[in-house]
């Protein structure tokens, strides 16, 4: 069940998730893009933590707002701008409820994946956060097909997005500053993928 509680363990939970793996993201940007993507998530969900203690949100759609308008507001580059669509995406899908489940988490994400091809223009493939937000969509979809739990299908979404986070390894970048690279893209794992799958993860211990 996704809670005001749960959703603030969730950006907390990201804020140190990002803290601690700020070099390794930033080190990954390095390889094909400025080498920022790292800090700029750490700083992205500082400003999110902040600014939800701040001004705490009394039900979901504040909340996503509120955590979309912290990373547009902070996180810079290309992936805070697109961060920020998607939760601002998600807020309009889920309106002003306190708490909610599967079909309305599934609702925001595919909502919020809209949001983000609309904006960024990138398709499966691109070598972008893309790729991992498509195949955790995937999941959640099976996973409520086979009526499996909140829990379990936000598990499998997590899986589902690493194992698409990796799958960028071998791809050629045509969209963001890794695009300029062209072939000499290939080999490394997209920065944004990286991250975005890092949120699913979280999503999975925190949201449940
Ligand atoms: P910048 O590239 O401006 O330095 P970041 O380093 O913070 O911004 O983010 C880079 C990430 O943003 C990439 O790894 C990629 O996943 C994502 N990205 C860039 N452009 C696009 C796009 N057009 N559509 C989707 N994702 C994109
Ligand atoms: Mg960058």
């Amino acid at each position: 069940m996704v809670t005001l509680e749960n959703l603030f363990k969730f950006i907390s939970s990201l804020q140190a998730v990002y803290s601690e793996k700020k070099l390794y993201l930033s080190e990954l940007d390095s390889a094909i893009g400025d080498g920022d993507h790292g800090v700029n998530m750490a700083r992205g969900f500082d400003a999110v933590v902040a600014n939800w203690k701040a001004n705490p949100p009394s039900n979901c759609e504040d909340a996503f707002k509120s955590i979309s308008a912290s990373l547009i507001k902070t996180v810079g580059g290309a992936s805070g701008p697109l961060y920020g669509t998607m939760f601002r995406k998600m807020s309009l899908a889920v309106g002003k409820k306190t708490e909610f489940g599967l079909d309305e988490w599934i609702d925001g994400i595919s909502k919020g994946i809209d949001g983000i091809m609309l904006i960024g223009k990138a398709q499966k493939g691109d070598k972008t956060m893309i790729d991992a937000w498509i195949p955790a969509l995937e999941a959640l979809k099976t996973a409520q097909n086979d009526r499996k739990t909140f829990a379990e299908a936000l598990r499998e979404c997590a899986v589902a997005a690493k194992n698409g986070a990796e799958a960028t390894i071998p791809l050629i970048a045509k969209k963001g500053r890794a695009s300029y690279l062209g072939e000499r893209s290939i080999g490394h794992q997209d920065p944004g993928a990286t991250s975005s799958a890092m949120m699913a993860a979280v999503a999975a211990d925190t949201l449940i």
